[in-house]
């Protein structure tokens, strides 16, 4: 070994122990996070390439050197495209890399290892290998094959992008980040100047600066993860909040066109992939809903039922210029919100609805039915109430149970419902009593639905099990008198004729006895 070069070896070697241990620190770390194997395969060949070109300076053939730069490629050949990978992951960029680009980025460099282990062969790599002429040291110089460009250009361009990627995050990210990214953007700086430097024959005795400067890149990892919290910043500002929300996210730019995504917005739009980046809005959602939500004046929020029966809340907020002079995008944010709005019609449900016929309580139909008594007095329309009651229901209960009965119950209401016109307003209005509004109606075409629906109650007896009873009912029927009657006076009618048809024998329909047009159709 030339004493020459030993203190190139010992600095070497210096980058190379810092840079195990690195790979060691970030292993046992106990903080996981997305791009921790990449980051570790990224570390874990700049350790084979460093140990590889110490081993290469300290070899004593040119036989003993060759098998070390050898062994250096596995390690060179892939340091570049994974450290592109790993700012991939950190930008927030991994949809980017699918299975086929993970491929497409990886086939240069399993290719140049294959070429530079089989180098003799076809001397595509290199195309002549001897020893460095101005030193004793066993150093190589080799004589660039075709290869040899391409797995430099690839590994040149890899970091460029590399670069690139981290200033556009710069731009984009708030400046808590900032020193983050400012320390990876040095590391990923630095050994693309050593190279540079190397390739343009300014290296000492022609020898490969990049795993020198590895030693102070290893160091600024080191600062990255220990004092700027590396590892749990970036996931932090990315991954664990915007992936991992429940909320859908779309990013808009000014002209309203997709930039950005997480997972839960494919729930919200399933045609959403990578493909869409740079799509206009309008290709999977309805423009006119962004306009209206996108209008400053406005709340920036709607309520939306997508296709699959889905409720959302969006909301929309405006991305400001860092320094707020400008809109830049927009983000939209789609709330799943279907549970609630199912609470809610439930809620609704249950106020407005009888709970064993679904028909009307007594509340709402009173509600119901004044806003049609309104109406019928103020356009002079006729208006009629049907009253029934269901005969002797004591008797269903006290003979065949409280079970029963409650059947019975919904077998008159089914038939009901399938006897009235469908402006009715149909109620529950006592236990085993019941009322109608026929709105435009009068008494006699009151009376002739009620006739219907008691004679549809003797032909149609209930059926359980083995068990069939016949249902009757008794009727009261009464027509609005506009100008002298109030809704409640109106019922009282009603029910004064449905008392009429009690008295008289049950199992009948009684108009407006008061006015003395009593009729009994059965
Ligand atoms: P009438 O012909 O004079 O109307 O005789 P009725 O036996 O039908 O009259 P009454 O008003 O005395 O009895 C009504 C019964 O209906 C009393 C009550 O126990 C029963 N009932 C009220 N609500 C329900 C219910 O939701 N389910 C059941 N199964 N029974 C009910
Ligand atoms: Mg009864
Ligand atoms: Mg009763």
């Amino acid at each position: 070994m030339s004493s020459s070069i030993f203190p190139f070896i010992v600095i070497n070697a210096i980058s190379g122990v810092l840079t195990l241990i690195l790979f060691l620190y970030a292993i046992f770390k106990k903080e996981t996070f997305s791009f921790k194997p990449a980051f570790l395969s990224m570390i874990g060949m700049a350790v084979i390439y460093i140990f590889g070109h110490v081993f290469e300076l300290a070899s004593r053939s040119l036989e003993e050197a060759v098998f070390w730069v050898k062994f250096q490629y596995l390690g060179l050949a892939f340091v570049a495209p994974t450290s592109l990978i790993v700012v991939m992951h950190y930008a927030g960029l991994e949809k980017y890399l699918t299975r086929k680009h993970l491929f497409l980025i990886y086939t240069i460099p399993v290719i140049t290892l294959i070429l530079c282990w089989t180098n003799e062969f076809h001397r595509l790599f290199y195309h002549s290998v001897h020893l460095h002429p101005h030193t004793s040291a066993h150093l190589i110089d080799f004589e660039v094959g075709p290869w040899y460009i391409v797995h430099g250009c690839f590994t040149f361009g890899s970091l460029f992008v590399g670069i690139i990627v981290l200033l556009w995050y710069f731009r984009q990210t708030k400046s808590v980040y900032w020193r983050q990214i400012s320390i990876l953007l040095l590391a990923f700086v630095l050994p693309v100047l050593a190279s540079f430097l190397y390739l343009m024959g300014y290296s000492p005795y022609g020898m490969d600066p990049v795993p020198s400067v590895m030693c102070i890149t290893s160091l600024l990892y080191f600062s990255a993860i220990v004092s700027t919290r590396f590892f749990k910043l970036a996931p932090v500002a990315r991954n664990h909040i915007f992936e991992s929300m429940l909320d859908g996210v779309l990013v808009l730019n000014r002209s309203l066109q997709i930039i950005d995504y997480n997972g839960s917005a494919k729930l919200v739009f399933n045609q959403l992939n990578p493909t869409s980046m740079g799509k206009p809005i309008e290709e999977i959602w309805a423009v006119e809903l962004v306009q209206k939500i996108s209008d400053i004046n406005g709340k920036h929020e709607v309520e939306w039922a997508s296709d699959n029966q889905k409720h959302y809340h969006v909301k929309m907020t405006p991305l400001m210029k860092r320094d707020q002079t400008m809109v830049v995008g927009y983000t939209i944010v789609f709330r799943d919100i279907t549970n609630q709005k199912q609470i809610e019609e439930r809620l609704k449900e249950l106020a407005y609805m009888d709970g064993l016929t679904g028909i009307f309580n007594r509340t709402h139909f009173l509600e119901k039915s004044e806003e049609q008594f309104v109406q019928a007095i103020q356009s002079g329309e006729d208006l009629s109430l049907i009253i029934f009651d269901i005969d002797h229901f004591k008797k269903v209960n006290d003979t065949h149970g409280h079970m029963t009965g409650d059947l019975a119950i919904c077998h008159v209401v089914e038939i009901g419902k399938s006897g009235l016109p469908t402006d009715s307003i149909f109620g529950r209005f006592g236990g085993e009593e019941f009322i109608v509004c026929l709105p435009g109606m009068n008494m006699s075409e009151a009376g002739k639905i009620a006739e219907t629906i008691r004679l549809c109650f003797e032909t149609r007896p209930m059926v359980t099990g083995t068990f069939s009873h016949t249902i009757t009912a008794s009727f009261g029927v009464a027509q609005l008198n506009p100008g002298v009657d109030t809704l409640t006076t109106l019922i009282q009618r009603a029910d004064q004729a449905l008392y009429h048809s009690k008295e008289n024998g049950r199992n009948q329909v009684t108009t407006d006895w008061e006015q003395g047009r009593i009729s009994r159709p059965g």
